[in-house]
């Protein structure tokens, strides 16, 4: 249940090198074409777990867009675990393609209203989704606890450069919790920074929850949430960015997307403009996915 390490590439240009730094980018999007980015390092320790409890049914939540949906979907027809996906919101005809690639895996998807959907969390209401659907292995909307850590914990275990930062687009903050308690020494000076692609300043608070105990054994890393760059809230998209997202994507051969990477390279040009970063700074971005092919 391994994939590849995913490459970094380096991206250099005239703006870049006018501000004089050097802007690496790690290319989780390219680990597989269909569980890739920060879903599969979030899966695969959830997968195991579930395989040593002899589970071989995920349950699982999530939004009409969501590709934590799609990736558990592919998970499951991969690894052989049957898949139950519990939607937000009612049904749209045609579905759209990430539930109809989710359908065509084998999960089978059911409709909740937002405001039953908000017991997602709740033991009874979990309970109940048990007579319903028969045993199975619950993981959370996002796919963030504490199994989706140790997975993303792997992102950068093999990282050989001291890079001056590291940042990453932040939904639930798993994948970025994940990093900033990577064991990888290289990384003892970086400067970690989440990009939110969600209005709100709870992030923090999240993330110190998530890494309190994984952390007394760990090496405390500097960190923080940037929260400038999410463009109204969730999914929200600005004209601006959607014009900087389609500039990005003609110029550079790594494609984004307007939710997370869009939202997390906007804000890091946007800094290395404003001459955030000093002179001969080295950023590695990590590209978590979401550009899909169906
Ligand atoms: C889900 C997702 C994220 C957010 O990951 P979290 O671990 O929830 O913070 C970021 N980027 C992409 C492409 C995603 O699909």
């Amino acid at each position: 249940m391994d994939l590849q390490d995913a490459p970094t590439e380096e991206i250099s240009d005239g703006f870049l090198t006018l501000h004089q730094v050097r802007f690496f980018v790690k290319r989780e999007d390219l680990i597989h074409p269909f569980i890739k980015g920060n879903k599969w390092h979030k899966l695969k320790y959830n997968l195991k777990q579930a395989q040593n409890k002899g589970s071989t049914k995920l349950l699982t939540f999530g939004g009409a867009f969501s590709n934590h949906i799609y990736a558990t979907a592919s998970a499951g027809k991969i690894f052989g675990f049957e898949t139950i996906g519990i939607i937000r919101g009612e049904e749209t005809l045609p579905l759209n393609p990430i539930l109809s690639h989710a359908t065509n895996c084998g999960m089978k998807l059911h409709y909740l209203d937002r405001t039953t959907y908000r017991q997602k969390a709740e033991q009874a209401f979990i309970s109940s989704l048990k007579e319903k659907f028969g045993d199975f292995y619950l993981i959370p909307e996002g796919g963030t606890n504490e199994f989706a850590i140790r997975g993303t914990s792997e992102i950068l275990q093999n990282i050989t450069t001291p890079y001056d930062y590291v940042g990453c687009a932040c939904g639930t903050g798993g994948t970025f919790a994940g990093l900033i308690v990577s064991e990888n020494p290289q990384l003892a000076n970086t400067q970690f920074i989440g990009f939110s692609v969600l209005k709100g300043d709870f992030l923090t608070a999240e993330i110190e929850k998530l890494i309190a105990t994984e952390q007394a054994n760990l090496p405390t890393r500097k960190w923080y949430i940037n929260n400038e760059y999410h463009f109204g809230g969730y999914a929200k998209i600005t004209p601006e960015l959607n014009d900087f997202v389609r500039d990005f994507n003609a110029k550079y051969p790594i494609p984004i997307e307007p939710i997370y990477t869009g939202k997390l390279f906007y804000g890091v040009f946007d800094l290395i403009k404003k001459k955030y970063f000093p002179p001969n700074s080295s950023i590695l971005l990590i590209h978590s996915g979401g550009v899909y092919s169906y």
